[in-house]
């Protein structure tokens, strides 16, 4: 079948409306987790080989979040389904209004390389929950999972509902040409602007889960052994392949030297003396993406790290201080192993230089300060953000993942993903009974009337 004809069997079958049953939704749900557990050990295989991820990593970051997030959607997937009543102003009275969510039809999602499993099951959560079919494209990158998934898929959803392509570019262009009713895309910026175009022919909306430059503010304040492990945590985490993963340190001189001192420390602890050596620690995806990231290294002073083997795709830990401001380091999203550290004066000239960049993806900031808290909550405008921490508001489903301006369009994760791929439909509902006069022609003395 060519994908046309898989896209017009797709909206016959939602045109019988068995997918906006919610029986069939959640049970389609139900099977994605059935899915993820009965393939768990293949699951962990395929990201080991894609990516050399360590298992509890994969199981955190993949697997278990999977499946949270079905719990989480089938718990409440009735209510988010429901009519939402509102308020009925006297002109249209009588009459009640309400606000139903309605699936839209067939969504193509195509999902990045980088957290493979995740970023195609997580949408395709949202996708079913909200009623719709959907035509999945797996990054061709992570090869061995997007097999994997093109394996079990049709093993456990409803084949007329949900169909995997693999592929690349080709593959992606040609769907990429068809009339959908929705576009979710992970990756980068772009090839982010290729899908936009592409949608535009068919006035199709689209969310777009891009990346960008997420920065790190830490103040004196803070407390250096916590800032240091939660930050070597989410940097160091799939080898800083990580979309949220802080890409830059903002800090105060007189911060550096303790700073690398305490990520000195937490490394040790998390990935022993030769990090290529440790279960724990991750690979870049290929040997291009390695020598990209290599090449980085020419900015700054590196102060941690900074071994590589470009055909093991290993970059170790590595902290690079001051580095030019106009290197690709600080101007590129950097999305492996390498955290610059800049220096700045103070706090009102690190949200300077975070307000001169693109709007980020993630914003952290470290610090024991109310005011800067609400400084920064309140001036820095990004997808998502922490205070204290990094990365874990994605561990919080209620809270919509999604970026702003250059980071991204559109948001997921809970509710927020139900709502994403439904289109939610305004109906008013009024009996045969006489309406105000005013209303209608001749428009004579029409103030009066009121
Ligand atoms: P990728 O190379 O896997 O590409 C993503 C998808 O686009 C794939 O399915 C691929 O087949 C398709 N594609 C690639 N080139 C194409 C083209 N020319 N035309 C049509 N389709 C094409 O992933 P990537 O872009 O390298 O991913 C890394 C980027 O993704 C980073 O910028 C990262 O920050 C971002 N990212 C964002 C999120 C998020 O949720 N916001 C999550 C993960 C990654």
């Amino acid at each position: 079948m060519n994908y046309q004809d898989i896209l017009d069997q797709q909206r016959r079958y939602f045109h019988s409306n068995v997918t906006r049953d919610l029986n069939w939704r959640t049970t389609q749900l139900q099977q994605i987790k059935a899915m993820v557990i009965n393939h768990e050990a293949e699951i962990l295989h395929a990201l080991e080989k894609d990516l050399g991820k360590p298992e509890q990593e994969s199981w955190i970051t993949e697997v278990s979040y999977v499946t949270g997030d079905v719990d989480h959607t089938i718990k409440h997937l009735k209510k988010w389904a429901k009519p939402r009543k509102v308020k009925t102003p006297v002109v249209a009275q009588p009459g009640s209004s309400y606000i139903v969510p309605e699936p839209v039809g067939s969504v193509l999602i195509m999902g990045a390389w980088n957290y493979p499993l995740q970023l195609v099951l997580a949408p395709l959560v949202a996708v079913i929950a909200a009623g719709n079919c959907a035509i999945i494209k797996p990054s061709e990158m992570a090869e061995n999972t997007s097999r994997l998934l093109a394996t079990i898929i049709p093993l456990y959803l409803d084949k007329q509902a949900v169909t995997v392509v693999e592929g690349g570019i080709e593959e992606s262009t040609q769907l990429l040409d068809l009339n959908f009713d929705h576009i979710m895309y992970t990756g980068n910026g772009n090839v982010g602007r290729i899908v936009m175009c592409a949608a535009a022919k068919h006035l199709t909306p689209v969310t777009l889960e891009l990346g960008g430059k997420s920065p790190v503010y830490i103040d004196q304040s803070a407390n250096m052994k916590i800032t240091a492990q939660r930050l070597a945590w989410g940097k160091w985490m799939n080898a800083g392949q990580t979309c949220i993963a802080p890409d830059y340190i903002l800090t105060h001189k007189y911060m550096v030297k303790p700073l690398v001192d305490a990520l000195t420390k937490e490394l040790k602890a998390m990935y022993g003396d030769n990090p290529q050596l440790s279960k724990s620690y991750g690979r870049i995806i290929n040997p291009r993406h390695t020598e990209r990231l290599t090449s980085y290294l020419d900015s700054g002073e590196i102060v941690l790290g900074g071994n590589y083997s470009i055909e093991d795709c290993y970059i170790e830990p590595t902290v690079v201080v001051n580095p030019e401001l106009d290197s690709k380091l600080m101007t590129e999203e950097i999305f492996g192993p390498i955290l610059p550290i800049v220096c700045v004066e103070d706090f009102a000239s690190a949200k300077q230089f975070v307000l001169e960049r693109d709007k980020p993806l993630s914003a952290y900031i470290f610090t024991k300060d109310n005011e800067q808290k609400q400084q920064w909550q309140q001036e820095i405008s990004a997808g998502s953000q922490c205070i204290n921490d990094v990365v874990m508001f994605n561990a919080v489903p209620d809270l919509p993942f999604g970026g702003t301006g250059p980071s991204g369009i559109g948001q997921y994760s809970g509710k927020s993903g139900f709502e994403n791929f439904s289109h939610l439909k305004s109906v008013l509902k009024r009996p045969f009974m006489a309406d105000l006069p005013v209303r209608f022609a001749p428009y004579k003395d029409w103030k009066l009337n009121f």
